[in-house]
């Protein structure tokens, strides 16, 4: 009887092994500690070693859809500086998060959690979140953020609030900038996972590019770009920025605190 017991309890450890050899990232998922900090699969991209496809999942509060120009902005954007063979696609979801109102960075986490349809790192596929929900940031000058090496969130609601201050730039070339610089962080710009041989980090914005005409500009995710911008927002990483990611994924920079290597 008690052999019996054992193998079944053997027989169990075995397989409670192989799921999480599998689910490896379902068990991080489980452990906010190790969901990683933003810059903490940006080898996972910039790789196809294992992860030939990517998916933005973009999860949205009932009326805040993303504007279709910030999906293929993305879209562009990751397909030019990652390594997916197999592309880059938006699987785009309307939710209801258990959330409005004033939102945390950890309310960001938990919510993220809550409604990613896969893991991170599911099998060959890279899956990145955006979260569009009503609502703002607890300090309200933020109109987007990275909370962890996967999930940021961007307020629509806080975006049309800084377009109303002067109008320009409009609500869309905001959100289309504010979406692509939360996921320039998850890419590890500037600085966040690496030091770059380049002097391009703001000293006064760590993370933060010192060019306003980078995507990566520090004032493109607070509401005091009306103020700044008073024309064109930048839409895209500078030469600095694609140096550090070329860097990156030729090794000739070291990458830290990364949730996967090749
Ligand atoms: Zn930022």
């Amino acid at each position: 009887m008690q052999r019996v017991m054992l193998a079944l309890m053997l027989a169990s450890l075995v397989l409670l092994q192989g799921c999480l050899g599998g689910l490896r990232d379902s068990v991080t998922d489980a452990l906010p500690e190790q969901r990683g900090i933003p810059g903490g699969l940006t080898l996972a991209c910039l790789s196809s070693a294992q992860f030939t496809d990517m998916v933005i999942e973009i999860d949205h509060a009932p009326g805040y859809a993303p504007e279709a120009t910030t999906v293929e902005l993305l879209i562009d954007r990751l397909s030019d500086v990652c390594d997916k063979p197999n592309g880059v696609k938006a699987v785009i979801t309307e939710t209801s998060f258990d959330q409005d109102g004033s939102w945390s960075a950890d309310d960001v986490r938990a919510q993220a959690l809550e409604h990613r349809e896969a893991p991170p790192m599911d099998g060959t596929t890279l899956r990145w979140h955006v979260l569009f929900p009503s609502g703002g940031y607890d300090d309200d000058n933020v109109l987007g953020v990275a909370v962890n090496a996967a999930d940021v969130a961007v307020f629509r609601d806080s975006i049309d609030d800084a377009e109303n201050i002067l109008q320009r730039p409009n609500a869309e070339d905001i959100e289309n900038s504010v979406t692509l610089h939360e996921v320039g962080h998850l890419l590890g710009l500037v600085n966040l996972v690496y030091t770059s041989p380049r002097d391009h980090e703001d000293p006064d914005h760590p993370g933060h590019s010192s060019n306003e005409d980078s995507v990566m500009y520090w004032a493109v995710e607070s509401s005091s770009l009306g103020a700044i911008f008073s024309g064109q927002l930048p839409d895209d990483f500078d030469d600095d920025d694609r140096a550090d990611l070329t860097d990156l994924a030729s090794g000739d920079l070291d990458a830290e605190q990364q949730l996967w290597r090749p």
